[in-house]
């Protein structure tokens, strides 16, 4: 989803994936709430006794395992002593070829579930996910059920999962990370098999979790500003008519393309911060919202019909015109999403929080860990240096919003009207970049017969909001690719974040189609495809044949990646306060969750931005998006960045980007580290970026001799 203008290789995208919320749970070593039956031990100890003696000795260890993680889930309503017992001795693989069996038909089975399920969910979505005009309300119904949600459920109440349990050892973090890299491909599937019923979770809770999350992508998709109606004090309008920019990432993209509008730039600029700044404080008039029939003045919040008609629909005839601000409902959303996800908590009890899945088992990378690595960049002594370097470029003191600046990205000789013109000659609709992806993935690197192979199993779609990728579940499945296209055509941001979105689809069909096992289908984490699909991104001028790679803008282009993640990391670090603050105040009203929020902004922008803008109590930087709706999401952008750079850095080693994914992506879903190592020959760090950062600022300063 995340997913476009982006004229900057920022891109905030997100890749989505089915699972993430309802049957893939990935989990350590889960116990359940609910009372060990009586019967239990005198049960466990005989069969342990029976299952030793019928499969042998070397089975002890195995037969106690299973026995034990069985244990952990079974509920007196999945049945009585006898049931246990009859289960366990039908059900315990005791010999190898029987193991294999049962391995490689849950290995099966579950790719063919996971895929109809994921096709069934998008074809219920597709209303609400493409621009295919109105949203009914039964298409907000139709999104937000999730098929999925009771597949868990029912495993357990089959015992297909008991099955898995008695059979697959479940693993904790730890283990995952200390041995990790001395496990089989298999033991790694065999792990994976197994972590997907280490959690017990109701149906309903699930299913909450869909409703709360659709209800927001619905809330963050809609939440357009209308740009020629904003107003200056002198009642200039200084966008153009049509001019609609989705919050935050078009303003955002806005504000970055104004960069090279030497004259108007700086005064579109402060009133796109001043937009942002009364969306994060709720002073944005609730009229304003995806409104083209009202103009409004950000400085004074004065608001008035429309003087000029831009948009193709009619003001409605009951519109109430006033300056009657948001009522925050920016923050009852995200609060919704709190409470639904807050609900898995009793049923996953070593890992009790939200905070905890998303770290020790969505990335699979300690909170702790993830919060050193992005300080070492905030609090880097590279920072002020690339901070006078961008204030020597502007020629004036920085301004907050110039944590989004984007001048080291090597310049295209273009300006941004003139890549429209030639992205939307090149790509009128949809179809014609779908005709093109095999050309595209040449371009990077791609064997012929690939690059046709990866174009054939994706599918591009015009997004309703600001793009993203989906993966399939099932090999014979493909991949989604949305952006958004206008009528006129794609225009470059939307290519930018074509080509983005398209480096997660292709990541997505090699580590589904090429994977030894579909088991480990997928990558370690989230900031991994984001990795990739910023590694294509960073190409787009080259695809438009508009660029070649030199010394001088390879390190630009460092400082640029620099430059981003040292901006994301501290947005990161907004979203991850956000979810302590909401746990420890689980009863908090909207009005309370905004001042948490606008005083947790500005506190990390007085610790690790003040100083370097000479500015303190800044809130910008909590208008992102993905806090409201991306269930503490944020923290993989700076990781994907970090990520990114030491792939990079491989890839200029070891050939293009086409042969390396290639390569890279067949490891599939193991821990970060284990792929890391595999991938580069090191562990996931913030070195080689703050290494990579200090050779470009010599080679610039080389340059300047
Ligand atoms: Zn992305």
């Amino acid at each position: 989803m995340e997913r476009v203008g982006r004229v900057s290789v920022f891109l905030l995208c997100v890749a989505l994936t089915l699972f993430i919320f309802s049957f893939c749970v990935t989990s350590v070593n889960a116990g359940t709430t609910t009372d060990r039956p009586q019967w239990m031990d005198s049960s466990i100890a005989k069969l342990k006794g029976e299952l030793v003696s019928k499969s042998g000795e070397a089975q002890r260890e195995r037969v106690a395992r299973g026995l034990d993680q069985v244990a952990q889930f079974w509920r007196s309503e999945d049945g009585r002593a006898e049931e246990f017992e009859t289960f366990v001795r039908g059900n315990f693989a005791g010999d190898q070829a029987t193991l294999d069996a049962m391995f490689d038909r849950f290995e099966a089975l579950l790719e063919q579930i996971d895929g109809h399920m994921l096709e069934v969910s998008l074809a219920c979505r597709r209303q609400s996910d493409l621009d295919l005009g109105p949203i009914m309300p039964f298409d907000e119904v139709f999104a937000g059920w999730d098929p999925s949600a009771h597949v868990l459920d029912d495993f357990f109440q089959n015992k297909l999962a008991f099955i898995a349990l008695l059979n697959f050892p479940l693993t904790t973090l730890e283990q995952r990370l200390n041995e990790g890299d001395k496990w089989t491909r298999r033991q790694w599937a065999e792990v994976r098999l197994a972590q997907r019923f280490s959690k017990r979770i109701p149906a309903e809770v699930n299913q909450a979790i869909a409703q709360a999350g659709a209800v927001s992508d619905q809330y963050i998709s809609e939440y357009n500003v209308w740009m020629h109606h904003l107003l200056n004090d002198k009642g200039e309008r200084l966008f153009p008519a049509k001019l609609r920019l989705l919050s935050h990432w078009n303003l955002r993209d806005e504000l970055k393309a104004q960069y090279a509008n030497a004259e108007g730039g700086l005064e579109r600029q402060k009133m796109i911060q001043l937009v942002m700044e009364r969306i994060v404080d709720q002073t944005i008039p609730d009229v304003v919202i995806d409104n083209p029939h009202v103009d409004w003045n950000p400085f004074t919040n004065e608001v008035s019909r429309a003087a000029v008609e831009d948009s193709d629909e009619l003001a409605p005839p009951d519109m109430k015109i006033s300056n009657a601000r948001e009522p925050d409902t920016r923050y009852r959303i995200l609060l919704e999403n709190f409470l639904a996800v807050k609900k898995v908590d009793p049923y996953s009890p070593t890992a009790p929080t939200h905070i905890a899945r998303r770290f020790d088992e969505d990335r699979e990378i300690p909170e702790e860990r993830v919060r050193e690595m992005f300080e070492q960049i905030l609090t880097s002594p590279l920072v002020p240096k690339i901070a006078a370097l961008i204030g020597e470029r502007l020629g004036r003191p920085l301004e907050p919003f110039d944590i989004w600046y984007n001048g080291f990205r090597p310049q295209s000789k273009q300006t941004g009207a003139e890549l429209d013109q030639i992205v939307r000659k090149r790509y009128p609709t949809a179809d014609a970049y779908d005709k093109d992806m095999p050309n595209l993935l040449t371009a990077l690197g791609f064997s012929k017969d690939r690059a046709l192979y990866l174009a054939d199993n994706i599918i591009v779609e015009p997004a309703r909001g600001s793009g993203h990728a989906w993966g399939a579940g099932m090999r014979e499945a493909r991949s989604r690719l949305r952006t958004r296209v206008g009528k006129d055509g794609m225009d470059y941001k939307g290519f930018n974040i074509a080509v983005h979105e398209m480096g997660h689809n292709v990541e997505q069909t090699i580590s589904l189609n090429n994977v030894d096992h579909t088991l480990l289908q997928g990558v370690p984490n989230t900031a991994f495809t984001e990795a990739i699909a910023f590694l294509f991104q960073a190409n787009d001028l080259k695809l438009l044949g508009l660029q070649s790679a030199d010394p001088k803008s390879e390190a630009m282009k460092v400082l640029n990646d620099f430059w981003g993640t040292y901006e994301i990391s501290g947005v990161a670090l907004i979203d991850m306060a956000l979810w302590h603050w909401m746990y420890d105040h689980p009863n908090a009203k909207p009005a309370e969750l905004k001042e948490a929020t606008i005083q947790i902004s500005k506190d990390i922008w007085n610790k690790y931005y003040a100083t370097v803008f000479n500015k303190k109590d800044v809130a910008l930087l909590g208008v992102y998006s993905h806090i409201i709706h991306s269930f503490l999401y944020l923290p993989d952008y700076p990781l994907g960045h970090l990520i990114a750079l030491q792939i990079e850095e491989q890839v200029k080693k070891g050939g293009t980007v086409g042969s390396e994914v290639e390569r890279m992506t067949v490891l599939g879903n193991v821990t970060p580290d284990v792929w890391m190592k595999n991938a580069t020959g090191r562990p996931v760090g913030a070195e080689a970026m703050l290494a990579a950062t200090e050779r470009s600022l010599e080679e610039l300063a080389k340059a300047k001799k």
